[in-house]
């Protein structure tokens, strides 16, 4: 029986690395001489990150494929039948539609139509599960572009689970967006928030007091504010964590040290996601499995980041 749920898991950047090269090749970016084997080598981040450029360049890749409806829409068919191999029942996959246009003359309402449509012929063809879409503003692109997000997702409120926002937050922090998303606040839309990844806890209450997070991405640097953590575990916020990204990005130095088992005991409500992996090498049982054997997580700790996961779904 399937019973998996997994609530952090980007659409854009799920696509299967066979469908990658396949793409690669048909649009002239990767020689047909080039193997399976090279080809992972050179897409996948298997150590961690040096410099942000070459971690970019990986993405890179990802838009400049995705340029037609039938390709987006196999994306998202195939994205939707891994996870159900993986013994997932229940699955939120999440895009940006700037992102996924940055590189094509694709409007934002094709993409949709296309990634629905994928989505909808999986859930079709595997009945035991369930999918559905969270938006993302990238806040690499500004907050006028963040208004647009919020926008069109209010446009297409009931294909939309809910609204994410993404991106650097270094130099984006979330006190800048607080107007964009105001909107979603008025209109009850649920928000998560990737906070707390590459900075402090200070993003992870802006995420929360004034962007309104019911979740949180990420959220490693919780562990570092007592009076957060019995916040979360108080209003039930649900950290959505992902070890294997977390430790190529460096936002934990080891996956020995990830806070992950220690924010679980504190009560709080966290749950385990691969994030892209299109670009990590991962499924949700091979980060179950990291857990396990590596952070030192019992099966039925495993167990309850799944049924938080569950509970936190939008
Ligand atoms: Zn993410």
């Amino acid at each position: 029986m399937k019973t998996q749920t997994e609530l952090h898991r980007h659409l854009d950047i799920s696509i299967r690395n066979s469908t990658l090269l396949e793409l690669a090749q048909a649009k002239g970016f990767e020689s047909q001489s080039t193997s399976a084997e090279a080809f992972r080598n050179k897409t996948f981040i298997r150590e961690p990150m040096t410099d942000l450029d070459t971690v970019l360049a990986r993405f890179e890749i990802f838009p400049k494929v995705l340029d037609r409806p039938e390709i987006l829409e196999r994306v998202a068919f195939e994205t939707v039948e891994d996870c159900h191999r993986e013994g997932t029942a229940q699955v939120e996959l999440r895009f940006s539609p700037a992102f996924v246009t940055s590189h094509s003359k694709l409007s934002w309402e094709t993409v949709l139509d296309a990634f629905e449509r994928g989505i909808q012929r999986a859930t079709r063809q595997y009945p035991d599960i369930k999918a559905g879409m969270l938006c993302i503003a990238s806040r690499d692109f500004g907050v006028d572009e963040a208004a647009r997000t919020v926008e069109f997702l209010i446009h297409h409120r009931s294909r939309f689970l809910g609204m994410d926002l993404a991106g650097n937050e270094v130099n984006y922090p979330c006190r800048l967006f607080e107007e964009a998303l105001r909107p979603l606040k008025v209109l009850n839309i649920p928000v998560t928030i990737h906070a707390g990844e590459a900075v402090g806890p200070e993003n992870i209450w802006e995420a929360i007091e004034l962007l309104g997070a019911r979740r949180i991405g990420h959220g490693i640097s919780a562990i570092q504010d007592p009076q957060l953590m019995r916040h979360l575990r108080d209003k039930k916020i649900c950290l959505e964590m992902c070890p294997t990204s977390n430790w190529l990005t460096r936002s934990v130095p080891s996956l020995e040290e990830h806070p992950l088992p220690q924010i679980l005991r504190a009560g709080i409500p966290v749950c385990i996601n691969t994030d892209d992996p299109g670009v990590f090498e991962v499924t949700l049982p091979s980060e179950m499995d990291l857990c396990w054997k590596r952070m030192g997580m019992s099966l039925a700790e495993l167990e309850r980041c799944n049924q938080h996961a569950a509970d936190s779904a939008f």
